[in-house]
């Protein structure tokens, strides 16, 4: 399973970023330079038990201070539905039950998430104060007692996390579909090609309370195989254009991303690459995914017999670490080419998990070798000894050489070129561990 995402809520004050903090440790990622997304920690990757997951802070989310608790509640809660796996719902024990909770347990209580209801600032050790029984009226089961300040009860929450996210079953989960996410800037034309995929007339999800479990992600099945396209409920509902909604939409790409084989990562043809596309393309390179490159609304802009080529060079030029990725001219709206998308997602997915001989790569790495040789430093030179693949999504390398530091990272780009020379790996970035004789390290 790849890592769970939890997702924290809660009034304002309940202590949302102290536990955030506990449970992450020092280990804090912070999606920043992104216009509306504030710089406070919202995300960050933590471990338990030498098991990865993803944590949230919705509260860290900018929403407009003038907005009403319950409002804020919401859009959390909306947040949290579409993106994790298990919502965690703190209180705290000295202001106990709100109206704004009650509202909010119900909506999140309607989405089928799996949730745990916390209740923070419980500081003292060993005693669980009687007013922890008024928080069974939210209905969410069993409130946990937490002291986020001191730790108290955070270990048993997190087992209960993993237990619940274990078996979240609100995800189409179908072992042969290929779970492909689509990803860019707002307006570039995502919620489009969903809807040319799914057709127009299916359930346009409205409002949170309406969220039901299928409509996160969509399934689709034609004779290229079958699709699984994730979080099309926040895909489409972009349609009606919500400012709090663009500021977390890089958040949700990044969790999209998270789950998906393949990521379609949309560019407007008319723009070319910018800045934040860059950004977006970069999570899909770095979370080891299948990856596409689409130039969208291709018929209204301006070309000639050149443009395709010349703007295919662009994007290698603009997306340089992203130069294994194949670039589709497509247009949303009439359909062009959207045929054509099936086959490469296909392709693509099948790159990503391509599993290739220890024979064979050994093969390769004696004619590199034999072709261009290896550096050397005062007197000492490189020995590429062997080669092995040990894992797949993204295929994965590891040689063993004499000495790491000789192992310069352009004989080690020379060395990824020839492996794609022989074996294509299109579409898919690839990972090269070296390790030194004798070197048992894990990574
Ligand atoms: P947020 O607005 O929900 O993110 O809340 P904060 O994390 O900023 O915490 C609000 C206040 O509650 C701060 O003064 C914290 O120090 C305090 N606080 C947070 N967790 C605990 C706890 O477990 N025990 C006690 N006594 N205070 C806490
Ligand atoms: P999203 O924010 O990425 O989901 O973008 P939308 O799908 O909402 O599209 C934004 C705008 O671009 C809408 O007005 C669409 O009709 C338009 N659009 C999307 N794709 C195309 C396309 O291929 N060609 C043209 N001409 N317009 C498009």
């Amino acid at each position: 399973m790849s890592k769970p995402v939890f997702a924290i809520i809660g009034r304002p004050n309940v202590g949302k970023s102290t536990f955030f903090n506990k449970l992450i440790g020092q280990r804090i990622s912070i999606i920043e330079d992104t216009p509306g997304v504030t710089r406070d920690r919202i995300y960050a990757e933590g471990e338990w038990l030498n098991k990865p997951f993803i944590l949230i802070d919705t509260g860290g989310i900018e929403i407009n201070s003038e907005d009403a608790i319950l409002k804020q509640m919401k859009m959390q809660a909306e947040i949290a539905i579409a993106t994790a796996d298990v919502i965690i719902m703190l209180t705290e024990i000295g202001a106990g039950v709100t109206a704004a909770d009650i509202d909010v347990a119900t909506l999140i209580q309607k989405s089928g998430k799996p949730i745990i209801l916390v209740v923070n600032k419980v500081d003292n050790i060993g005693q669980t104060p009687l007013e922890i029984y008024e928080f069974y009226n939210l209905g969410l089961g069993d409130p946990m007692p937490v002291s986020s300040v001191h730790g108290r009860g955070t270990g048993d929450l997190l087992d209960k996390a993993f237990e619940l996210a274990g078996d979240s079953s609100n995800r189409i989960e179908d072992e042969d579909a290929i779970k492909v996410a689509v990803i860019g800037k707002p307006n570039v034309g995502k919620s489009s090609l969903i809807n040319n995929i799914l057709g127009e007339n299916r359930v346009i999800v409205s409002d949170v309370a309406g969220t039901t479990r299928d409509a996160i992600d969509s399934y689709f099945e034609n004779d290229k195989g079958k699709f699984v396209f994730i979080d099309t409920a926040g895909i489409r509902r972009h349609a009606k254009v919500n400012e709090t909604i663009e500021k977390y939409s890089v958040l949700r790409a990044k969790m999209a991303v998270e789950r998906c084989d393949v990521a379609i990562i949309m560019l407007d043809a008319r723009e070319g690459v910018t800045e934040q596309d860059t950004k977006i393309a970069g999570f899909a390179h770095e979370a080891g995914k299948g990856c596409i490159v689409v130039a969208n609304k291709w018929d209204i802009t301006d070309k000639n017999g050149k443009t395709m080529d010349k703007m295919r060079k662009e994007v290698q030029h603009d997306l340089p670490f992203m130069s294994y990725a194949p670039v589709l001219f497509i247009s949303a709206l009439t359909g062009q080419r959207v045929d054509k998308l099936f086959e490469l997602i296909d392709f693509v997915s099948n790159q990503n998990s391509m599993r290739i001989s220890t024979g064979l790569l050994n093969e390769i790495l004696s004619d590199a070798v034999t072709k261009v040789q290896p550096p050397s430093d005062k007197g000492k030179r490189l020995k590429l000894l062997y080669i092995t693949q040990p894992s797949t999504k993204p295929p994965t390398f590891v040689i063993f050489v004499n000495n790491k530091d000789l192992f310069h990272f352009s004989y080690q780009r020379y060395i990824e070129n020839q492996i794609r020379n022989s074996f294509g790996l299109e579409g898919t970035p690839i990972r090269i561990i070296v390790r030194e004789r004798g070197d048992k390290s894990s990574d």
